[in-house]
């Protein structure tokens, strides 16, 4: 899958059971729900991406 701002390579992340499609060229997330994405669920996930990143 690739980015649909910028066209590059999605990295995909699996954290706590949910999947996001993360592109780092230009930090566009997209999160895999199948029961329909919550704004808050969302934010929570950039925070989370951005402790995976700092490691
Ligand atoms: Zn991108």
């Amino acid at each position: 899958m690739d980015c649909p701002r910028c066209s590059a390579t999605l990295k995909t992340y699996t954290l706590e059971g949910h999947q996001a499609e993360v592109c780092e060229s230009c930090g566009y997330a997209g999160v895999a729900v199948e029961h329909g994405s919550e704004p808050e669920e969302f934010e929570s996930w950039q925070d989370a991406l951005a402790r995976f990143r700092d490691g």
